[in-house]
């Protein structure tokens, strides 16, 4: 059955990192029960509906006190039904996660948890304003591990300004040797609402960029990890069944402050504005923005976007007649290739992955 995935958003910070555009709250922590409240409110229009697969993403969702997660928890409990065993996930971040709160993640039905190290390097943790240092990060995942998670993912960026081959090695293999399941690489974008956009932050150029991510796909081969999508690499096994839905167009229900969902023919999105949400959710009025329609050529086009970030690509059936001849042209130029009835991405097709995907729309 195509049971949907559920997204929540908790958007609470401690402080705004300096290249953060997502929607977030900082200094809102006295909202947080009526915010949980709120998105409990938003649950009873999905009554009854079984999932695929649970995450909390944010924001900092173990920012989130004992009793907000276990009122989050018990909602969630009380409106969806789901098979034992799925993916529960919750995104944490070090300076928020101590032994009690993690056996406590544990203890309400949390069963794999993403942790944003970003670095294991105090000099670019200060540089993108993190609220940590490496060693808070170590000691996370150290509590994490103890309190039984045995499914952990790290999410680490680079690309830094001026970061050099070396540094880069000593972070991936410092992470990859804290033995998790799974690990996020994503490069360092300047977002247009960002404070590093305000303060004109320049990034290196995309050769050296193109440099970095193929050192990261060899580096973390020798440590066990798989690629499975552009910035996703698992050992066997743990694959993020959250992302790989919608990597796979597959439908969601997105609750909270600006949260997306998708129903397999439409895509709606809820307000980003607090106040908005917290005063729709909790009359039970819809605290929907905006939605569209997607065309069946959209959405072809969207699951052969998405499939082809993922390592196995899609079905060559699925690539619409008029695409073709240009598909043909990029696979004898080596940047997709044909194998057992699928396309794909070869490793010099996902350096320009974006690109592709521009121009095939
Ligand atoms: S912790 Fe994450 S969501 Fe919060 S400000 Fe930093 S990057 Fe943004």
């Amino acid at each position: 059955m195509n049971y949907p995935s559920l997204y929540i958003h908790i958007p609470f910070c401690s402080r705004k990192c300096l290249f953060c555009s997502f929607v977030i709250a900082v200094s809102q922590e006295h909202r947080r029960k009526e915010y949980v409240r709120a998105v409990a409110s938003e649950m009873n229009n999905h009554t009854g509906t079984r999932l695929r697969t649970i995450y909390l993403g944010g924001g900092t969702p173990s920012h989130l006190d004992e009793d907000h997660l276990d009122d989050l928890m018990n909602a969630i409990r009380k409106n969806f039904s789901w098979d034992s065993g799925i993916e529960i996930t919750i995104e944490a971040n070090p300076e928020s996660i101590n032994a009690g709160k993690a056996q406590f993640l544990k203890r309400i039905g949390f069963n794999r948890v993403s942790l944003g190290v970003q670095s294991l390097d105090d000099r670019f943790l200060k540089f993108l304003g993190r609220n940590h240092n490496a060693a808070a990060a170590l000691e996370a995942n150290r509590v994490l591990r103890e309190a039984g998670f045995d499914n952990i993912n790290l999410d680490l960026m680079y690309a830094f300004p001026g970061q050099t081959g070396e540094e880069l090695e000593k972070d991936v293999k410092g992470l990859a040797a804290l033995g998790s399941e799974h690990l996020s690489l994503y490069t360092l974008t300047i977002e247009p609402n960002s404070r590093f956009h305000a303060a004109q932050i320049k990034l290196d150029d995309d050769e050296k960029l193109a440099q970095q991510y193929v050192l990261i796909g060899r580096l973390l081969q020798e440590y066990g990890f798989a690629q499975y999508e552009i910035s996703n690499f698992a050992k066997q096994g743990f694959e993020s069944a959250h992302n790989r839905n919608y990597w796979q167009g597959g439908p969601y229900i997105g609750l909270g402050v600006g949260a997306h969902a998708f129903d397999g023919r439409r895509r709606s999105w809820n307000t980003p504005r607090l106040q908005e949400y917290l005063d729709r959710a909790s009359q039970g009025i819809p605290p929907v923005e905006g939605c569209e329609d997607l065309t069946d050529e959209q959405l072809t086009m969207e699951k052969v976007l998405l499939g082809l970030r993922m390592n196995k690509g899609i079905r060559w059936d699925l690539v619409p007649a008029d695409r073709r001849p240009q598909v043909e042209v990029w696979i004898k130029d080596g940047f997709l290739a044909r194998e057992n009835g699928n396309l794909k991405a070869t490793d010099r097709g996902r350096l320009v992955l974006d690109e592709l995907s521009g121009r095939l729309i």
